[in-house]
């Protein structure tokens, strides 16, 4: 089948991402953001490779008015990227969780949608926005089908001892309270490349892949398959993030609830807003959730900053450690995300005395910057540390391509 061009959308609670790939050089075509849908007013940033980026600040109240403003865009005849709609093959749409029901990606059929509304409840935020799109694509392209690729998927082959909680077991029978994970799309991206760089197949290797950007989680991989992961239920669970608090004891929450019981009785929303805006990086420096302001108070002399940065390393060290064992050993350490990718202070500070797990790193070589992938581990490291540029969008596009033709 001849798959000329894929539109990657990416719908969040009030923004829309989209890339369009060429999908012979996998090369992007154009791409762009709607943020602050449904505020007075939305800014749509556009660019494509023939035209530098565009802001405009447009009148759009909801994500079908996004999408029709997106697809028009790409159709505009001077400045788009497409003569016609038939140009784009399929619509990969990243769905954040596909529960139980979707451990693959799924191209969209009545039922697929039906199911997909059974995970609002799980994915308040993110799910119904994910629908949203695909409706509002169906109408503006009509004809073209639309895969889901799912952030969920990739971690459906955890064990149960590793996804179940020890609460009551009706909760994951009734209520399918268990670990799910994300990112899934950054951790197989990641793990393909770092088998590529390794020269070595990816079912004969273990790896541990960290993801560290706003939301952060690390992921334990045998070949190819994923053992466990740090976020669960929720992106909440695991490493300390910019905004998110992470591991923390459950007791806190009952407890800050009776402490200040006027602010919190019930409003799940408020203690859901403490844990998943207010902490992490930001609540503990009190300054910023971005690792770049972090850094800069550290230089001054800011106490709390430091303290947000050392907790964050050290939680990720955890993990590493934890996965490391799980493991019985692994062949390759990945960093990857906004900070995995940028932040030498970062790698350097979670791998620092690992070298009883066999993570030795040359610093000269994590100093260096760079936006293609390497490896910054000693000669004599057992564990091969590289630093691998994640790539979501290319991801779904390359998965929804494949859903496609296996479909067909
Ligand atoms: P998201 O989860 O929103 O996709 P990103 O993967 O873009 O996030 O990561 C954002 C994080 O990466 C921010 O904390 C930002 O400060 C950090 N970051 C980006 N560039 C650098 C850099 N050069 N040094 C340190 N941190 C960086």
């Amino acid at each position: 089948m001849k798959i000329l061009k894929v539109l990657v959308v990416n719908c969040g609670s009030s923004s829309i991402k989209y890339t369009l790939f060429e999908m012979v050089s996998e090369k992007k075509v154009a791409w762009g953001v709607v943020e602050c849908i449904g505020f007075p007013e939305a800014l749509y940033k556009r660019q494509n490779v023939n035209i530098d980026e565009k802001k405009d600040y447009v009148k759009v109240t909801n994500h079908k008015e996004a999408i029709e403003l997106i697809i028009e865009n790409l159709l505009d005849k001077r400045f788009g990227s497409i003569v016609d709609i038939n140009e784009i093959a399929v619509v990969g749409h990243r769905v954040a969780h596909g529960g139980v029901k979707f451990s693959k990606s799924v191209l969209v059929t009545e039922k697929v949608k039906e199911d997909l509304k059974e995970y609002f409840a799980i994915a308040p935020l993110h799910n119904p926005a994910n629908y949203a799109g695909v409706l509002a694509i169906e109408k503006m392209l009509p004809g073209i089908p639309s895969v889901l690729v799912f952030d969920t998927a990739f971690h459906q082959t955890m064990p149960d001892y590793a996804y179940m909680y020890a609460i009551p077991y009706e909760y994951y029978e009734k209520d399918h309270i268990r670990r799910y994970g994300f990112h899934g799309m950054s951790h197989d991206y990641v793990s393909r490349k770092a088998a590529a760089m390794l020269e070595t197949p990816l079912n004969k290797l273990k790896l541990v892949t960290v993801h560290l950007g706003n939301g952060s989680s690390v992921t334990a991989i045998e070949r190819g398959k994923v053992i466990d992961t740090s976020m669960g239920f929720t992106p909440l669970q695991g490493v300390v993030m910019g905004t998110r608090c992470g591991d923390i004891d459950p007791a806190i929450i009952p407890y800050i609830l009776s402490v200040y019981p006027r602010q919190y009785k019930n409003s799940s929303d408020a203690l859901n807003t403490l844990m998943n805006k207010r902490s992490g990086l930001l609540g503990i420096s009190g300054l910023s959730a971005d690792m770049r302001t972090i850094f800069k108070a550290i230089e001054s002399g800011n106490k709390r900053a430091k303290l947000a940065f050392e907790m964050l390393c050290y939680s990720v060290k955890k993990y590493i450690s934890a996965y490391y064992g799980v493991l019985n050993g692994i062949e390759g350490l990945v960093f990857t995300a906004g900070i995995g990718e940028n932040s030498p202070f970062v790698r350097e500070k979670i791998c620092v005395n690992l070298h009883a797990l066999g993570i030795e790193m040359d610093l000269a070589k994590n100093n260096v910057e760079s936006n293609e992938e390497r490896l910054i581990s000693s000669s004599s490291s057992k564990v091969k540390v590289m630093v691998i540029p994640t790539n979501e969008e290319l991801m779904i596009a390359k998965e929804s391509k494949a859903c496609l033709c296996e479909c067909r």
